[in-house]
């Protein structure tokens, strides 16, 4: 058994809260070295307290000297800091040999991409960073030349159900046809689409099997999740976007499967728990208990799986088009997507605008090559500025 020496970006947030859940029950085999948040300083600091990390990152100034002085009166030496640059101190000078990135969105990328080239075991929870800049991403770890470890359920059920032995070799060789990602279709699978224009923030962040972030929520309920997941799929396992099939599957208990060329189909199950593959990731090549209930087959009534219907969730078809295109396409679709979010979360953007505003987003920006971080970081905030024009003249 290794000592992991483990940094979280994003700690308070779901995965972040998950990845300590399954972090407390093995003292002996994890260590916390670094803990990160944006604006949540409470509870980063009961966070500090209990796992004492050598550094801890928040966002802003006011954030760290409220931090600073809770530390202070609990005696903890932890180091505080903040700002986007202190991300990066956390992976790179804390001593950490694995790194999990769970900050939601493009403010993941950057420290990402840190850990990746230090070489880290990288756990990506923050698919949009491979989204953004998936070629980069990829060539960044295979330069460090550490571990890069899905998160994702449907990314590290696929990555289970490979051989791991050959997880380099060409899948031809490999006889992998497809890659299928389950989705379970969010709240408004079945609700008229008639309705779908009065949806609430609350309505949308209610998803019937999995608690997470507000982000990644509304994602799901939009199916927008599912399409930046085809692209994270694309860069991660290498293979062309046609082998990368959706499959509806409202119970969410197959998270995803690999159809071989022989016939075989493998899937793999569970609950819909993200200690599963948080553990997975912490321990990998080893299984520990990551405090999941057993999944018992014999009471579920049914596992079904159906096509998804693109008209329904326009966001999935947007995101096909968008990975089709290549290049800058995607970062545009995902900082379009995160405003379009953002506004109907909290300044009253109807919810079935969202695609719309995706959509003329990406009409207005054309795709280039997605050559250096510089250029990546700019076409994003081009694509922010675009989206919150095309918002303001909707709420006109
Ligand atoms: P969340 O909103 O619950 O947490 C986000 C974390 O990032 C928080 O700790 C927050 O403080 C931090 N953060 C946000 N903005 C920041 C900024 N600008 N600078 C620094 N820190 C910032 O989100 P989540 O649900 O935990 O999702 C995290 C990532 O994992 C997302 O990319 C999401 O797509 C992915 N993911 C989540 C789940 C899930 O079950 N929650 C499943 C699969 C993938
Ligand atoms: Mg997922």
């Amino acid at each position: 058994m290794t000592l992991r020496r483990v940094a979280i970006l994003g700690s308070t947030g779901s995965i972040g809260v998950n990845t300590l859940d399954v972090i407390r029950v093995h003292p002996e085999r994890f260590k916390v070295l670094a803990l990160t948040a944006g604006k949540q300083i409470d509870r980063l600091a009961e966070q500090c307290v209990e796992f004492k990390p050598v550094i801890a990152v928040v966002a802003d100034a006011d954030g760290a000297s409220r931090l600073s002085k809770i530390l202070q009166e609990k005696k903890l030496s932890t180091q505080v800091l903040y700002g986007p640059e202190a991300l990066i101190t956390a992976v790179t000078q804390s001593d950490c040999d694995t790194v999990m990135a769970a900050i939601v969105g493009a403010a993941g990328l950057v420290p990402a991409l840190a850990a990746a080239k230090a070489g880290k075991r990288v756990l990506l929870a923050n698919k949009e960073a491979l989204v953004m800049s998936g070629n980069l991403f990829m060539q960044a770890m295979q330069l460090g030349g550490g571990e890069l470890l899905p998160i994702d359920s449907e990314h590290n059920a696929i990555f289970q159900c490979l051989p791991q032995q050959f997880t380099k070799a060409p899948y031809d060789y490999l006889g992998v046809e497809e890659l299928w990602l389950t989705a379970s279709g969010g709240p408004f699978r079945n609700t008229p689409i008639s309705e779908l224009s009065s949806i609430t923030p609350d309505q949308a962040c209610a998803h019937p099997n999995w608690v997470m972030g507000r982000k990644i929520s509304v994602d799901s309920a939009t199916m927008m999740n599912k399409g930046l997941e085809v692209i994270e799929a694309f860069w991660l396992f290498g293979l062309p976007l046609e082998k990368i099939k959706v499959l509806i599957h409202p119970q969410s208990v197959v998270h995803s499967m690999v159809r071989y060329r022989d016939g075989s189909v493998i899937a793999q199950m569970g609950q819909p728990d993200m200690r599963t593959p948080i553990a997975y990731g912490l321990a990998w090549p080893e299984r520990i208990n990551a405090g999941v209930e057993p999944l018992n087959l014999a009471q579920l009534a049914a596992l079904s799986f159906s096509e998804p219907d693109l008209i329904r969730f326009p966001c999935l078809a947007l995101a096909f088009g968008a990975a089709k295109i290549g290049g800058t396409a995607p970062a545009v679709l995902n900082a379009a997507n995160e405003i379009a979010v953002a506004a109907f979360l909290d300044a009253g953007l109807p919810y079935l605008r969202i695609p719309e505003v995706v959509e003329k987003t990406l009409n207005q920006i054309a795709s280039v090559p997605a050559s250096s971080l510089e250029l990546i970081l700019a076409v994003d905030s081009q694509a922010r500025q675009v989206a919150s024009n095309i918002i303001r003249k909707i709420n006109r």
